[in-house]
């Protein structure tokens, strides 16, 4: 099995139906999308899943936004995925953030900035198990994985 990276659409993405074009960034690479739950954020997994940032001035917008809507939840699979999915992000600020990236193609703020997507193997261990069973993932082989990597 190749790295899996924990992923959520925010809110604001959902409502603004940019599911699919997101979601086609990341298939057209090459990755494997293999769980997704959409679902309402409560205060406690929110908090829980931003504990990095709770001494932050921006904690309680953060908790607010977060929760304010649906998000897509989702794992990710796929060679070195974690350090490709944030590139693909872009940068926190979206002011900042490069064009062709997800947050620079579509975002302004930083409090309104689309996506996440883990930062490290440690956190998107710990962020799918907050979110996912291991039920809940799929495993499974895409034809075209012999054609996208050197070594199958
Ligand atoms: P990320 O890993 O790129 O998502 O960024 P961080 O881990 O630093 O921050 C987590 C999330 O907190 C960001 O994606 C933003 O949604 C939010 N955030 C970070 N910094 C700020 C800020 O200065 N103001 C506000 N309103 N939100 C912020
Ligand atoms: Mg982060």
């Amino acid at each position: 099995m190749r790295e899996r990276s924990f992923v959520m659409l925010k809110p604001d993405a959902v409502k603004r139906r940019l599911i699919g074009d997101v979601l086609n960034r990341f298939e057209r690479r090459g990755l494997k999308v293999v769980a997704t739950k959409m679902m309402v954020i409560n205060k406690e997994l929110a908090e829980k899943h931003y504990a990095e940032h709770a001494e932050k001035p921006f904690f309680k917008d953060l908790v607010d936004y977060i929760t304010s809507g649906p998000v897509l939840a989702m794992v990710i699979e796929g060679g070195e995925c974690i350090s490709l999915i944030r590139k693909m992000v872009g940068a926190t600020n979206p002011k900042e953030a490069d064009m062709g990236t997800i947050r620079g193609d579509y975002a302004i703020e930083t409090g309104r900035n689309m996506i996440h997507a883990s930062d490290s193997t440690e956190s998107a261990v710990r962020e799918i198990s907050l979110f996912f069973k291991d039920s809940e993932i799929c495993n499974y082989i895409l034809p075209d994985e012999e054609i996208i990597y050197e070594e199958p």
